[in-house]
C-alpha cells in the first residue's frame, strides 16, 4: 500500500474515531490541557501526517520548538503496542517501561491550545475523560472506551508495520530530516534509530470478552475503509 493510501486511512479512521467518541458526555474542552504531556507517543505515518500539515500551513517553526522543548525524561516506549499485545497473548513478560508523570507539557502546547490540533497524535486524541482531569488527577474514562482506543492504536499501527513509534518529539525530530521523510514514503526505512520502536502488523487485537459484541460495529466500520 503506497503512503497517499495509508495517509487517507489515517484520516478515515480519525473521522471514525471523532465520531464514536462524539457520542460519550467528556468534560474535555479548549484550553484544557493537563493531558498535554511530553509523554505522548505516536506512529511515523501520523509524524509524517503532521510534517504536511505543518508544510502547507507555513508551520514549520514547531518543529525548532520541539527539538528545542523535547523533555530529557520524556516517555520512551520499549515496545509498540502491538508487540505488546502479541507478548501478552503469548504469556511472555512484556519490558518494563519507565514513565514519568511529571516529565512537563508538551513541546508545542501554547497557552493551554495545541497549535496541531486538527492532526494531533491518536494518542493525545483518544485521551478523554467525563470528568476534569485538573480537578480529579486523573482521567475518568469509560472502560469501553479504553478498549476502542486500544483497536484503532493497533490498527493505525498495523497500516503503519514498516515504519516505527515513539515520542511524539521523537518522532517529529526523525521526521524533519529530509532524507528519513523520503525513505519512509519509498518505504525503505533502514535498522530502527535508538528511541523508537519497530512497529508490526496486528496478531491479536486487545478486546476484552465483555467488550466483543459492543465493539463490532465500530470494528466494521473501521474494515470497511475502501481507497
Ligand atoms: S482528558 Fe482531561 S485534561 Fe485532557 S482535555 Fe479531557 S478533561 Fe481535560
Ligand atoms: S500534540 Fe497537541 S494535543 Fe497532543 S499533547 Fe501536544 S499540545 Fe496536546
Amino acid at each position: 500500500m503506497d503512503l497517499n493510501a495509508k495517509l487517507t486511512i489515517l484520516e478515515r479512521m480519525v473521522g471514525i474515531y471523532d465520531r464514536f467518541v462524539g457520542e460519550f458526555d467528556l468534560a474535555c474542552e479548549k484550553y484544557c490541557a493537563h493531558c498535554c504531556t511530553a509523554n505522548v507517543t505516536m506512529t511515523t505515518l501520523e509524524g509524517y501526517w503532521i510534517f504536511n500539515h505543518l508544510e502547507k500551513t507555513g508551520e514549520m517553526h514547531h518543529l525548532e520548538t520541539i527539538a528545542q522543548k523535547a523533555h530529557p525524561d520524556r516517555f520512551l516506549p520499549q515496545v509498540s503496542i502491538n508487540r505488546l499485545a502479541d507478548l501478552c497473548a503469548r504469556d511472555s513478560e512484556p519490558p518494563e517501561e519507565h514513565l514519568d508523570p511529571d516529565a512537563g507539557p508538551c513541546p508545542v502546547l501554547v497557552n493551554h491550545a495545541c497549535p496541531l490540533y486538527p492532526v494531533r497524535p491518536f494518542g493525545c486524541r483518544c485521551m478523554v475523560s467525563a470528568k476534569n482531569c485538573g480537578e480529579t488527577g486523573f482521567a475518568d474514562m469509560d472502560p469501553f472506551i479504553l478498549t476502542v482506543n486500544d483497536v484503532f492504536l493497533q490498527h493505525l499501527e498495523h497500516i503503519d508495520a514498516q515504519g516505527y513509534t515513539g515520542n511524539f518529539a521523537d518522532v517529529m525530530q526523525f521526521m524533519e530530516s529530509d532524507e528519513n521523510r523520503q525513505n519512509y514514503a519509498a518505504g525503505q526505512l533502514g535498522a530502527v534509530p535508538d528511541g523508537l520502536v519497530a512497529n508490526q502488523p496486528v496478531f491479536v487485537l486487545m478486546i476484552p470478552p465483555e467488550h466483543r459484541e459492543r465493539i463490532q460495529p465500530v470494528l466494521m466500520q473501521i474494515r470497511s475503509i475502501q481507497v
